[in-house]
């Protein structure tokens, strides 16, 4: 057999990737779509309701839905898609809101990321106000407590975490102050305000769409109804009135 010296391999190489092979059998190979991203919607903390924990710091199993949520969003997918196992006990059953239910059947185009200030929302919309990027650790200085001592009556808060308890990556957005002032945080989708949190977890589901949900009140303060390829979810918008 010839030799052929390494310039002739990779031009040969090359010369194979660029011809298409021929197949004894015709079609496409599946295309699966990326993983929703469901620990994005998940809390980062554990909640209390009455002497209950609730853990929402995963997604869990709940009458066939994988259900993920931070108390502010809920987002489910076919519980078959296997991304969470557990359940939670004592929880009521998330898909009896009433604000699942449509108003009507047009669903609408998310709009276009136009984040704008708002004086009454200078909580940063990247870190969460915390001040550090998921994933986030406890602060090791004051185990996440947040505070490093007293004086006069008054908690000190912890010069490393700033207060925040946390520790990690820095938020660039708001150099690690959990604030954003003079920076946009809010996007508005119809005639809700949305956290720009939200508006970036939510803007990655492939071909979402929005309408709002059903219900008594102004139209500004109805959760959004949301749908995307695998699931569908409800989002609180902001109340910025008050
Ligand atoms: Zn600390
Ligand atoms: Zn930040």
């Amino acid at each position: 057999m010839a030799k052929i010296n390494r310039r002739e391999a990779i031009g040969w190489l090359g010369s194979c990737l660029l011809v298409p092979s021929l197949r004894l059998l015709s079609g496409q190979p599946e295309r699966k779509p990326p993983p929703i991203e469901l620990a994005d919607f998940c809390a980062d903390c554990v909640y209390h309701r009455g002497s209950k924990k609730l853990d929402f710091r995963a997604p869990f199993l709940q009458s066939g839905w994988t259900y993920a949520t931070d108390g502010s969003v809920a987002i489910r997918i076919s519980a078959d898609q296997e991304q969470g196992q557990r359940a939670i006990a004592h929880l009521p059953e998330v898909g009896a809101l009433p604000y699942w239910q449509l108003e009507s059947g047009r669903w609408r185009n998310w709009p276009p990321r136009r984040w704008i200030e708002h004086p009454r929302c200078d909580w940063c919309p990247i870190c969460e106000g915390t001040g550090y990027l998921r994933p986030r650790k406890d602060c090791p200085r004051c185990n996440g407590w947040g505070g490093c001592g007293w004086e006069g009556g008054a908690e000190l808060p912890c010069e490393i975490c700033r207060g925040s308890g946390y520790a990690g990556h820095k938020c660039p957005y708001c150099d690690g102050s959990g604030h954003a002032a003079g920076r946009p945080t809010v996007q508005q989708v119809g005639p809700a305000a949305i956290s720009g949190r939200y508006d970036l977890i939510l803007r990655k589901l492939p071909d979402l769409r929005w309408q709002p949900a059903s219900g008594a009140g102004p139209a500004e303060l109805l959760p959004l109804r949301f749908r995307f390829s695998g699931g569908d979810g409800l989002l609180m918008p902001l109340d910025l009135t008050r």
